[in-house]
């Protein structure tokens, strides 16, 4: 089935997790985005938002990827309230998308990942 999925990279590990053949714990999901809680996580909250459609990273992210990324964008506060992160400015997350292997990136689908709750947490 996933390979008639537009935008599916049948060697992703995110474009598995969109099709369910690797299962996740869901945050939100509509036809454009998933958002899953992240295997690892860094902080007491930590989740990754992504595409549906394969996008590499960052570097591949032009002027016709703007309404998803401001969809994206526009979700990201009501998601780190859903998932637990505390009300700005005394709570708050922090968001991160590292970008190619001098970005740290591992997972080569473009995500971001939100991560908050009481610190101590941060890492680099
Ligand atoms: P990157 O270094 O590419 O920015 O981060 C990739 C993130 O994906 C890492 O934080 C890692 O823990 C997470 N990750 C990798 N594989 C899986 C997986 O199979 N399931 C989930 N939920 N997260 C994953």
């Amino acid at each position: 089935m996933s390979e008639h999925v537009p935008g599916h990279d049948a060697n992703c590990i995110f474009c598995k997790i969109i099709a369910k053949q690797i299962p996740s714990k869901a945050v939100y999901e509509d036809e454009q985005v998933y958002a899953f809680h992240d295997i690892h996580p860094w902080a007491p909250v930590h989740f990754l938002l992504v595409p549906k459609a394969h996008i590499a990273s960052m570097a591949h992210v032009g002027p016709e990827h703007a309404a998803l990324l401001g969809h994206m964008m526009a979700l990201v506060p009501k998601l780190a309230l859903q998932e637990g992160c505390n009300p700005y400015p005394e709570g708050g997350y922090r968001m991160v998308t590292n970008t190619g292997v001098e970005g740290g990136q591992e997972v080569h689908h473009l995500h971001f990942h939100v991560m908050g709750g009481p610190r101590p947490w941060l890492r680099g």
